[in-house]
């Protein structure tokens, strides 16, 4: 049946970080671009559902629906790395998204996969649909990946062995202490075909769109576009749409948010390490010794603590007489006092992050984080963990100038609590004042580019107006024209 709009079919990945920006993404197709859209999400189980993105909604502009779970569990080890692991799901979710594909009433246009789901781009290919990519992360995250595939072994060889920075055509470099994860682990050659498999999927696609914009990234953006610098590699055109990032919900009510409208503007640091991110025992205590070292008032999103080393006892946790977890220091809860607020596993932040009395983002970085902290025009002091979280705070910190690093290297130890309350200072002290100007430029910046006529809306619209011509096409074979 021949559909009057264009049908977006989005297939998302498994992870929050994966899953929120994919939604926006079509939620902006259908609200500005007048697409019906169809989000298939990939997971492990069905608790996904239980998110508030799957909360039936009648002004939902989209259809979303989560795919028969995947279980991989006699595929690959649970200690095989993150992408391994999502790059197997992603693999074994395929035959139902061609089911579901194949069962769609009416028939979709385009399909749109993130990085993990490119192999999926073979199924747009039989159904005779657009194919597309949306990098949830940044553009020179896009630059090495689809220059990864041509990465000689001398180069590697500096860069893995000798830890010279990598060169990407047109970008900036790579530094060592800054790399990807799968530079650092030499016994994984798993990760890397996949990773370059994953590089050369991108560039077949018609186009690929990224959740950054033009003004944030014009020197990598430019290159990836010129036929004489990484354009070649990339060969796809590339759409820089974002930042996409989740609108503030509803004010519900919660503790947190109960307690920041008490505390002055720009008063408190927001410390979240992401959906999945967990630091060490060690860490975990010395953070928390850094915060209440600093005498700035914070929330932290706190994970219990998982250590290689720790016994099982450890991750028993018991709380001391005054609340506090066994992961924390003895009495911090009363050392705190109002100062601070612990809220366990999970905070609504970008609610957090709008929020007036917010003058600081404590963040390992993930990009979602990153965008909604400069949507909010919030500083930050970049604590990256994994993935390619090193090279966003490298350009947070040297590039764009809105965010404080440590000086204790990737995989030191421990960084010590000294250290810790000295960064937050910073971030809420005078140099803030700086940090904060810079990020209030970037943030009048990301709503410019998002409003009608901006750059980020082009990029959309140019996408849009593709499916529309594909429509046609398929409109007019259908007829036999
Ligand atoms: N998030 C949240 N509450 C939390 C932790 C995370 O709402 O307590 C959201 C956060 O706002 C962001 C996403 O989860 O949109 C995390 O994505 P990001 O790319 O920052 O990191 P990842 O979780 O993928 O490492």
């Amino acid at each position: 049946m021949q559909n009057p709009n264009p049908h977006a079919v989005l297939l998302a990945s498994p992870g929050m970080g994966h899953l929120i920006p994919v939604v926006e993404l079509g939620k902006r197709l259908a609200t500005h671009h007048g697409f019906d859209v169809t989000v298939f999400v990939v997971a492990a189980d069905a608790s996904i559902t239980k998110s508030s993105l799957f909360k039936p909604s009648q002004s939902s502009p989209l259809n979303l629906e989560l795919l028969p779970p995947v279980d991989i569990s006699a595929l690959v080890d649970s200690t095989a790395s993150v992408v391994t692991q999502l790059m197997i799901m992603m693999r074994e979710a395929l035959p139902s998204l061609r089911a579901a594909i194949s069962a769609m009433k009416s028939r979709p246009t385009a399909l749109i996969v993130d990085m993990f789901g490119t192999e999926a781009l073979a199924i747009a290919e039989e159904f005779d649909m657009l194919k597309y990519v949306f990098i949830t992360s940044t553009a020179w995250f896009l630059a090495v990946t689809v220059h990864f595939p041509y990465i000689d072994e001398e180069a590697e060889h500096k860069h893995r062995i000798m830890k010279r920075p990598l060169d990407i055509p047109g970008c900036r470099s790579i530094r060592h202490e800054d790399t990807l994860d799968l530079f650092l682990d030499q016994t994984n050659k798993n990760l890397f075909s996949g990773f370059a498999r994953v590089g050369m999927e991108i560039s077949n696609a018609d186009g690929i769109l990224v959740n950054t914009w033009q003004d944030l990234e014009p020197l990598t953006l430019c290159a990836l576009k010129d036929e004489k610098s990484l354009g070649r590699v990339a060969k796809a055109p590339v759409y820089p749409v974002g930042p996409l990032t989740r609108p503030i919900g509803q004010s519900s009510k919660s503790e947190v948010m109960d307690w920041l409208d008490m505390q002055p503007t720009e008063s408190v640091i927001y410390v979240s390490f992401g959906s999945g991110g967990t630091l060490s025992a060690k860490q975990t205590s010395e953070l928390a010794w850094g915060l209440e070292l600093s005498q700035h008032k914070f929330i932290w999103v706190v994970r219990p603590p998982v250590d290689g080393d720790a016994s099982a006892n450890f991750f028993n946790v018991t709380n001391s007489h005054d609340g506090t977890p066994s992961y924390l220091p003895n009495g911090f809860y009363t050392r705190i006092g109002k100062r601070g607020m612990v809220v366990p596993m999970w905070a609504p932040q970008n609610e957090i992050l709008a929020h007036e009395s917010i003058g600081g983002f404590f963040s390992h970085c993930g990009w979602n984080s990153t965008l909604e902290s400069m949507v909010n025009g919030v500083p930050m002091v970049a604590w990256p963990l994994y993935a390619e979280q090193q090279m966003n705070a490298a350009m947070l910190a040297e590039e764009l100038g809105v965010a404080v690093r440590p000086k204790t290297q990737l995989n030191a130890a421990v960084i010590e609590r000294e250290e810790i309350a000295g960064m937050v200072r910073r971030v809420m002290e005078l140099k803030g004042n700086e940090m904060r100007g810079k990020v209030k430029e970037l943030q009048a910046s990301a709503k410019r580019v998002l409003t009608q006529g901006g750059s980020s809306y082009n990029s959309l619209a140019r996408v849009s107006k593709e499916c529309e011509l594909k429509l046609h096409r398929l409109g007019a074979m259908a007829l036999g024209g």
